[in-house]
């Protein structure tokens, strides 16, 4: 589904990926783990094509195309999905009207009808439901005074309403209370976990991995992947810490 070989990334003057390869089937969940400034962050906004991130050296394929030839809302079209870590805020624009932009925006570059308002609301209930958000929440502006929690679920409800084939979700995790962070995780298994979907976890703690079980595990550390394991790489890396890993 996603093969990433020697990517190189700048970021004005910088360069903060320095051939980070990775090998990502259908199928299948990879945790991404790293120290803070390992390049988390710049791979998920090279991915998708953020501006500013410049990609010097190379390859991505994606669902067999050139990932890195797409124009972003192509790459969505393609079925590639961002969480932020930062969700923005978007004053004077509903959640449903976002949503249903969104949905129809990739239905368009996909040459698909639009969703009429009947059919995105059937869709945007559903969605809400399995990640118990309440439907009041989605008639409010886009993210404007939510709480940590009440962005990440809202995320995932786009997530599952764009019903993408690949999500990079970087650290879906933070910020959540113990509820919230269940409910995500099962969100991202209910959407997600299935033999043509994939997921790049992008994150800092094993308790999100707890829920959400990985089958690999990479540690990212200056630009590139120095390690990777299995599930119990992260319970090591939670117990012994990043340098003592690293090393071994
Ligand atoms: P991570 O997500 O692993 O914590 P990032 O990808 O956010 O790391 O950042 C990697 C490095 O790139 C850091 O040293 C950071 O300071 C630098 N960096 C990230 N974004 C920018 C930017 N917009 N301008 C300059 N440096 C940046
Ligand atoms: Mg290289
Ligand atoms: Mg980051």
């Amino acid at each position: 589904m996603l093969k990433i070989e020697n990517l190189h990334t700048t970021v004005g003057e910088t360069e903060i990926l320095k051939g980070l390869d990775l090998e990502v089937n259908a199928g299948e969940i990879h945790a991404i783990m790293g120290p803070n400034g390992a390049g988390k962050s710049t791979l998920s906004y090279a991915l998708g094509g953020r501006p500013g991130y410049k990609v010097t050296e190379g390859s991505v394929s994606f669902m067999g195309q050139d990932l890195l030839d797409l124009e972003p809302h192509e790459r969505a079209a393609a079925g590639l999905f961002l969480g932020f870590q930062y969700p923005v805020e978007v004053p004077g624009v509903s959640n449903v009207q976002f949503l249903r932009e969104a949905a129809n925006a990739q239905r368009k570059a996909r040459g698909e009808e639009p969703l009429t308002g009947g059919e995105f609301l059937k869709l945007a209930k559903e969605q809400a439901g399995l990640l118990k958000l309440d439907m009041d929440m989605l008639k409010r502006q886009v993210n404007v005074g939510f709480s940590g929690g009440e962005k990440k679920r809202a995320e995932m409800v786009q997530m599952g309403i764009l019903a993408p084939k690949l999500a990079v979700l970087d650290e879906t995790d933070s910020g959540l209370d113990i509820d919230a962070l269940r409910v995500v995780g099962d969100g991202i298994n209910t959407i997600m976990r299935k033999p043509d979907k994939a997921v790049l976890l992008i994150t800092h703690y094993q308790r999100l991995l707890e829920v959400v079980k990985p089958d690999f595990v990479h540690i990212l550390s200056q630009g590139r992947i120095v390690k990777t394991g299995g599930a119990d790489l992260a319970l090591q890396l939670e117990s012994e810490g990043y340098d003592a890993v690293m090393v071994a």
